[in-house]
């Protein structure tokens, strides 16, 4: 089976995303239950090399919900993955051109398309991840079509918590504080094609 992979600079935001909801021990023990080796004084490097694999990515995943249950598992891989698009943003923000003044200044729903655009193309260029986006009437598709998240995992739900909090951290950034609604409709890992998260383009408050 061919191994695909993340940047080790993706790998390092996920642990310390983790930590920050978890607290160090909290995330050392997914770690061990991931049978991921912790290394409390070196997280990988902030470099672009691809190392950290789409399997060790998925057994984090999973190791939540073991350690949580399914529903402690799921709200604690949605505040991780908002924790990502924090530290996300640290590392790639500039590079997408997200955080210039040009783009702060533009209307939402050109926002809407330029930052999707932008953020499916880190992941098409930069890692094995595949990320195709389709505009539909007032709601934008996010379909994960290689997914690190469910990687290898068989389920009855979609269980890719991870991305539905990324993208909605992204989403309460891009519009300066609203909150939208987003959900996993389909799941690789239960036997969808995609893992497609669907985002109304109309915010909730
Ligand atoms: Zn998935």
């Amino acid at each position: 089976m061919t191994e695909y992979y993340y940047p080790q600079r993706m790998g390092r935001i996920i642990l310390l995303a983790m930590e920050e909801v978890l607290g160090r021990e909290g995330g050392h023990s997914i770690q061990r239950l991931a049978s991921l080796a912790p290394q409390p004084e070196n997280l990988p490097a902030a470099r672009s090399e691809k190392t950290f694999s789409f399997d060790a990515v998925s057994r984090l995943m999973e190791s939540l919900e073991q350690a949580y249950g399914p529903q402690g598992g799921r709200g604690t891989a949605l505040r991780i993955g908002r924790a990502c698009f924090q530290y996300g943003l640290r590392e790639y923000g500039s590079m997408l051109g997200l955080t210039q003044m040009a783009f702060r200044l533009l209307p939402l729903s050109s926002k809407f398309d330029a930052g999707s655009k932008s953020f499916a193309d880190l992941f098409n260029k930069h890692t094995d991840q595949v990320v195709r986006v389709e505009q539909q009437a007032g709601r934008l598709l996010w379909h994960i079509e290689r997914c690190p998240l469910c990687w290898g995992r068989h389920t009855t739900e979609p269980v890719c918590h991870l991305a539905v909090g990324l993208l909605q951290e992204s989403l309460y950034w891009l519009s300066s504080g609203r909150i939208f609604n987003v959900e996993e409709t389909a799941c690789i890992a239960r036997g969808d094609p995609a893992c497609t998260i669907v985002i109304d383009k109309t915010p909730i408050s």
